[in-house]
């Protein structure tokens, strides 16, 4: 027997519907905010991603799958953002009319071990917003997600953000930061200490319990909390804050939210559900200034946000499931024939019999696979040119004219 690989999983029949309508609702929200969806392929070069999401990051450190064909590394892509990026360069997308605003949704791969809430092949969605380093263009974002969230009625959600400042302002918080840490450095986790040296601020987030108590100290508090970032970034954070505040969205400011990516600046959050466990976040983003220019396009702001969809599916309320329209029941097949192509090229779901079932299986079919109705053709409807139309729901039957089954659907 071949199974599916760890960490991966089929996403069945019996639940492709809700995804299906995951996907809907992303086109109805982010399009009607006007972004548009842009597909990127799964592969590319290894060396967009070690740029692009950075090489201090565990998704580049120890996530990728890495393959090499042609004498080329290419990668499975583990997030979106840099390939939009790369796309948005390359195909010159900087000329359209500013902001160009973009969303998208597929498969990330991760080479992580794989547990509840953690594939290695999972689903994202998102959305990025190129030329806007205001802070209005924050607050949309944010709302956007939220939007989403709201479409899905997915109920307990808790929005968190901070500002980790610009290139210049930072430079000072890690040393703090830094100077914090550095007396008892020896305790924190293996990764912490490779982290010390390469991107402090990502031990801020470090998941591992013996750190998050050593965080917890006065002195690293202390650290965190000390005004560090430059008044131009507290007044873009103020900006972004008051924006939400209008807008009626509430938000935790949380200092220790550093968000993995290399290239965030400024703002950054993530929203999280108390009824998921360890794995919380639903939903990670931020700006990402310099990114554009980084891979090489002109220097040109960003933000945006990704969204887990498995860990979205497990918070989503039931929603009814789509059910066919009607199942034909005969012993005539090429009456059945004739008026399945007839009503599914009028756009209704119509299934009826292949194998040349007895009447009365076929009638506990229709019931079965959730007909909503059943359309029954025996002798009698065949000579007057009549369907017999029963409501599988309340067992009512009507006899109607051939050509009024459209209508009567309706
Ligand atoms: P985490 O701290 O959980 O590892 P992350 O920082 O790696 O999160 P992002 O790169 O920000 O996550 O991805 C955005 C979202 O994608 C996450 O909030 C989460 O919902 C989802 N996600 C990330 N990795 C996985 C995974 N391996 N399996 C399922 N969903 C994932
Ligand atoms: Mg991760």
């Amino acid at each position: 027997m071949i199974k599916a690989q760890k960490g991966t999983k089929d996403i069945l029949p019996k639940d492709s519907y809700k995804w299906q309508f995951m996907e809907q609702k992303a086109i109805e929200v982010f399009q009607n905010a006007n972004f548009q969806e842009l597909r990127t392929p799964i592969f590319e070069a290894t060396e967009l991603f070690a740029r692009g999401v950075g090489d201090s990051t565990d998704i580049v450190n120890k996530e990728m799958y890495t393959f090499e064909i042609a004498e080329r590394s290419l990668t499975l892509r583990p997030e979106n953002t840099a390939g939009v990026v790369r796309a948005y360069i390359e195909n010159g997308m900087h000329r359209l009319p500013s902001p160009v605003k973009i969303w998208y949704k597929g498969p990330m791969f991760r080479y992580e071990r794989p547990q509840a809430g953690r594939q290695r092949q999972f689903h994202q969605v998102g959305v990025e917003m190129f030329g806007l380093a205001n802070p209005a263009a924050d607050a949309e974002i944010i709302a956007l997600a939220m939007n989403y969230l709201k479409a899905l009625s997915i109920p307990n959600l808790s929005l968190e953000i901070n500002s980790i400042g610009c290139k210049e302002c930072r430079n000072g918080y890690r040393e703090n930061l830094k100077k914090a840490i550095e007396p008892e450095l020896d305790e924190y986790c293996p990764d912490c200490k490779m982290r010390f040296e390469k991107n402090p601020l990502r031990i801020l987030d470090c998941k591992n319990p013996k750190c998050q108590e050593l965080l917890a100290k006065e002195s690293i508090q202390k650290a965190i909390n000390e005004e560090f970032i430059c008044p131009d970034c507290v007044e873009h954070f103020t900006e972004v804050k008051k924006y939400l505040d209008i807008l009626g969205i509430d938000y935790n400011v949380n200092k220790l939210l550093v968000r993995g990516l290399d290239y965030y600046n400024r703002t950054v959050f993530e929203i999280k559900s108390n009824a998921l466990g360890a794995q919380s976040a639903v939903c990670g983003g931020g700006r990402y200034d310099g990114l554009v220019e980084m891979l090489g396009g002109e220097s040109t702001p960003g933000i945006g946000f990704a969204m887990g969809m498995e860990r979205l599916y497990t918070l989503m309320p039931e929603i009814t499931e789509p059910s066919i329209d009607a199942f034909i029941v005969t012993n005539f097949q090429e009456e059945a024939f004739k008026l399945s192509q007839k009503l599914r090229s009028e756009g209704y779901a119509v299934d009826f019999d292949l194998a040349n079932k007895k009447f009365g299986k076929q009638i506990e079919k229709a019931g079965k696979i959730g007909a909503k109705y059943a359309i029954i053709i025996g002798e009698d409807e065949l000579s007057s040119k009549t369907l017999t139309v029963k409501n599988l729901a309340t067992s009512e039957q009507i006899k109607i004219a051939k050509d009024e089954i459209c209508t009567k659907l309706k």
